[in-house]
């Protein structure tokens, strides 16, 4: 594909040189130097950041929906700052989804690029994970909490009439 091919030198003159010379339109040396500094280098450092808090902040803000087998959380202050990546419970439980933020209110604009570049044939081959999967493993992480929540109960109740705990 031409922009496989092409992705280093896209990237240059779309990140870089576009809005250098942009700016040199709009206010000469100055304009082109602010351009490079804010639009370009201020712009790759933000983007890297709330790439790489991925891994970190994702995996320790929000809720677990889909599973509890591991730390990824759901957040939407997450998905703000990435693009979608921050409905990372769901990512991690269905990893071959193309979606994050699977319910259709959910800030999800990859998704929705992802989706729109498949109708005009730049993406393909979409894949989503079936809708009763996704039901059941919501439905078994309420089980879980609803039984360890009924665990708490019990034991409180059993330490409180005096009942001797293993
Ligand atoms: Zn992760």
């Amino acid at each position: 594909m031409w922009q496989h091919q092409h992705v280093h030198t896209i990237a240059l003159l779309v990140g870089f040189a576009l809005p250098v010379l942009l700016g040199a339109a709009w206010n000469g040396w100055i304009g082109a130097l602010g351009a490079f500094l804010i639009s370009g280098v201020a712009k790759v450092v933000v983007i890297q950041h709330c790439t790489f808090f991925i891994n970190s902040a994702c995996h320790t803000l929000g809720r677990r929906p889909y599973s509890t087998r591991c730390s990824a959380r759901d957040s939407f202050l997450m998905a703000l700052l990435t693009f979608g990546e921050g409905y990372h419970n769901y990512h991690h439980e269905f990893q071959h989804d193309y979606r994050n933020g699977v319910k259709s209110w959910q800030w999800d604009p990859t998704k929705w690029i992802i989706w729109l570049l498949s109708k005009i044939g730049l993406t393909g081959g979409l894949r989503r994970a079936a809708r009763e999967a996704v039901q059941a493993a919501q439905a078994q992480v309420r089980r879980s909490r609803t039984a360890q929540s009924e665990s708490v109960v019990i034991s409180e109740t059993m330490a409180g009439l005096g009942v001797p705990q293993r």
